[in-house]
């Protein structure tokens, strides 16, 4: 082999067992990302997901940090879900991305008189340009201005029919686990690179010792009494901890959220941890990335790769990062 070189002394391939084979098909693995708010993003960082492979991906038209009037106003989530639709069509011509949006009523911060969107949800759920019902779910505190449990369970009851009536898949946040959470580089304010008045946030509505637990507990008795199937229900912000909960108790699709290891604690070697022993059927990976923190969007395609590392088969990365949400979304 060496002797076409110049230098004729044996190499470290020479010593070793032999070449491995590499699998070129993890470089051009498509993937979806099946929970975002890429519309509240810069052009630069969206030409991130084309360039790293995406082809196409769910736009959140919720999210009450979105909009700085609180307690949140109808008219304010109509604004954000017109205000994704609107932009659709360029984000799609754009950065050839296969984009759609998610619309939903957000619970974190409270919503008055919710009644009116969920009147008129319906006529959105019939758009082509929406493929979900999102985001939605118990949120363990509110930021301003509080909401009961018993009106977050109402709204996000009578969101998860709303789905099932129209046969789309629903995400749903789950509370972030901020236990383990230490922020080394940070000496002053315990959440960096979020725009978030953290002394805003109110008394929360969850109180067990384990806050994401309980809200997984309640979203799961929401979907069955709504009427939807578990195979049309996201879990969002997966960890470690949660995953086994939710993978032997519920029939959920879970999603580790691999764009914000900062406040999530959710590393690639987590996610390949759960597909080797769980294997690859109901997991998701998503960036959620949005403009009002700091997230990494080249982490999908990093945990793509480092999947392979840790030994997870490519045609199981592949299922997770293409095949699974292709099925949710139809
Ligand atoms: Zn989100």
């Amino acid at each position: 082999m060496a002797q076409e070189y110049p230098t004729q002394r044996p190499t470290d391939l020479e010593h070793g067992s032999g070449e491995e084979s590499i699998p070129t098909e993890l470089n051009s693995i498509p993937w979806i990302d099946i929970h975002n708010h890429a519309q509240t993003l810069s052009w630069n960082d969206r030409e991130k997901f084309t360039l790293s492979g995406c082809e196409s991906m769910v736009m959140m038209g919720a999210g009450y940090y979105w909009t700085p009037y609180k307690p949140v106003e109808p008219e304010d989530v109509r604004y954000l879900w017109d205000d994704a639709l609107n932009r659709l069509p360029q984000i799609r011509q754009s950065h050839l991305l296969d984009a759609k949006v998610g619309i939903g009523i957000h619970t974190g911060a409270r919503v008055k008189d919710y009644d009116q969107l969920l009147d008129v949800i319906p006529e959105y759920a019939a758009l082509d340009e929406v493929a979900a019902i999102g985001e939605i779910g118990l949120t363990e505190a509110q930021h301003v201005s509080g909401w009961s449990l018993e009106e977050q369970k109402d709204v996000t009851r009578r969101q998860l029919e709303i789905a099932a009536d129209h046969d789309l898949p629903a995400i749903l946040h789950t509370p972030a686990d901020l236990e383990d959470v230490e922020f080394p580089d940070r000496i002053r304010g315990n959440i960096p690179g979020y725009e978030l008045d953290l002394s805003l946030q109110q008394e929360p509505v969850l109180t067990s010792d384990y806050p994401k637990r309980e809200a997984v507990e309640i979203d799961v008795e929401l979907k069955d009494d709504a009427g939807l199937p578990g195979d049309q229900m996201v879990l969002s912000h997966m960890d470690k901890k949660i995953a086994p909960y939710v993978l032997e108790n519920t029939d959920c699709y879970l999603s580790f959220t691999v764009s914000y290891p900062w406040l999530l604690g959710v590393s690639p070697t987590d996610v390949a941890e759960i597909v080797a022993e769980y294997g690859p059927d109901r997991i998701l990976v998503e960036t959620d990335s949005a403009g009002v923190l700091r997230s990494d969007i080249f982490a999908f395609k990093r945990t793509i790769l480092e999947m392979y590392r840790m030994g997870v088969d490519v045609e199981d990365i592949r299922q997770v990062v293409y095949e699974n949400p292709r099925e949710l979304l139809d």
